[in-house]
């Protein structure tokens, strides 16, 4: 090796601290938040669940701010505060500034909500906006920026998916829950069973127009008769998904019905479906699709792949709030032992409910997917009890968004309430500084390689 004279060694000395203080060096010098928050924002992100869109998606519009916003959870607050965020014509129509006009007074009562404060940090990370909040003269700022990124919405997304910190995300496409075809740069396929549910107990007469399940398998040169029939197509549905690189499957039916699914036998079920629909009262509606889930259980299963479900709050404004209990799903924890079930949302409000479940269960994980963009302080609360009652390993993180802002917002915010919540534990000689770094890795990433067998 060659000699070094002092003079290099000391600038390299320097660099190097720099280098280190930026990515996360243990230095003592920092305090130990700050420590755990750098550790957090080295690593590659699984993102458990997200529903990215591009904005044609939307619709035909040039995303400015006031459309980012009627596309985030914020627009739910700012309808509660008493202006409508939904007025997508409006929102075309007007200039950013008359924009303030209709939205400002809503936007500063939202001031003190988590939707609020996550949507702030999107824009902190991304745009480097350093306000705490919104005004009229710095929406018109950021709108031009944005403006100017959705003209290349393919670059932007890269460079800000990149920039947030994420590997993969987990996409779950409601709005066309039968496609397939995902970018695999930063998409993995999660298939959404609800259709396959719901039309269980909608089976069409000759002659009904087609939609959905029974139009694809039409397509598909799939005849259905009889249940047999409609779950053996559902079957291809499964492989059809799993060729695809699916990593779980995912009910969100909270939205529309109870979490309840009562095990209905297999001869009650198929004696319903072989009625016409319009014959079914809404009870044995529901004992189809319950029989509908409880199979898809079982498949997924014995296809190894975990069961995403949707507990507690409902995304909006205005839904019944009790059918997102997740006490409701119970009898299914204990009927199949040998699935995964993977839970949302800390089914907020009922997050107490959602811990004891997690550690009464071994095949049950807690996702705090959207939890800390419902609450901030709820999070907190829940997280530290979580990590009194459940075993680390077992606690996923996803963001649940539809553009890329407003998931490294959430990203943002969730590794921000994580932090907090490790630090004050060290603090109180609860943990060590190691193990909150081991927490931190599995939160965000290797918990989530682990559960869906991802090869990363
Ligand atoms: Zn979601």
């Amino acid at each position: 090796m060659k000699k070094m004279n002092i003079r290099t060694f000391v600038i390299l000395l320097v660099a190097a601290c720099g280098i280190s203080a930026l990515t996360g060096c243990k230095s003592e010098n920092y305090p130990v938040y700050t420590r755990i928050r750098n550790h957090a924002d080295e690593i590659r992100v699984i993102n458990t669940h997200e529903h990215q869109r591009l904005p044609e998606a939307y619709g035909d519009y040039h995303f400015r701010f006031y459309h980012l916003m009627a596309a985030s959870y914020l627009s739910a607050d700012i309808t509660s505060a008493g202006a409508d965020a939904g007025n997508w014509e409006l929102i075309d129509s007007l200039g950013t500034d008359q924009l303030w006009d209709v939205y400002g007074e809503a936007l500063n009562h939202s001031r003190g909500t988590s939707y609020y404060s996550h949507f702030v940090r999107g824009f902190r990370k991304l745009y480097g906006f350093n306000d705490l909040y919104f005004t009229r003269k710095n929406i018109s700022r950021l709108s031009k920026e944005i403006e100017e990124n959705y003209k290349d919405y393919g670059s932007w997304f890269d460079k800000a998916f990149r920039e947030s910190g994420f590997e993969i995300m987990f996409v779950d496409q409601f709005w066309k829950p039968f496609n397939t075809e995902l970018d695999d740069r930063y998409f993995a396929l999660v298939f959404q069973v609800g259709p396959l549910i719901t039309e269980s107990g909608r089976k069409p007469e000759k002659g009904d127009h087609l939609k959905s399940v029974y139009r694809l398998a039409a397509e598909a040169g799939h005849e259905i008769a009889t249940l047999d029939d409609y779950l053996a197509f559902c079957d291809t549905l499964f492989r059809r998904n799993i060729r695809s690189g699916a990593v779980c499957i995912k009910n969100a039916q909270a939205y529309e019905r109870s979490l309840y699914y009562e095990d209905v036998p297999f001869d009650e079920a198929r004696a319903l479906y072989s009625r016409p629909s319009v014959s079914l009262t809404p009870q044995e509606i529901k004992k189809l699709e319950d029989y509908t889930f409880h199979w898809m259980i079982r498949q997924a299963t014995g296809y190894n792949l975990p069961v995403q479900i949707h507990t507690g709050y409902l995304a909006g404004n205005g839904n019944v709030l009790e059918n997102g209990d997740p006490l409701k799903l119970n009898n299914l924890f204990l009927k199949y032992p040998g699935a995964k079930f993977d839970i949302f949302h800390g089914a907020f409000p009922w997050t107490d409910e959602f811990t004891a479940l997690g550690k009464m269960f071994p095949n049950v994980y807690l996702n705090l997917v959207w939890l800390p963009q419902i609450s901030r302080e709820k999070t907190v609360s829940t997280l530290d009890v979580m990590l009194d009652c459940v075993p680390y390993n077992k606690i996923l993180w996803g963001g649940d968004c539809g553009l890329i802002e407003e998931s490294a917002g959430s990203l943002e915010f969730g590794k921000d309430v994580v932090c907090e919540v490790l630090a004050g534990r060290i603090k109180r000689g609860l943990l060590t500084e190691e193990a909150a770094f081991d927490i931190v890795e599995g939160i965000f990433r290797d918990n989530a390689i682990i559960l869906f067998r991802l090869s990363i």
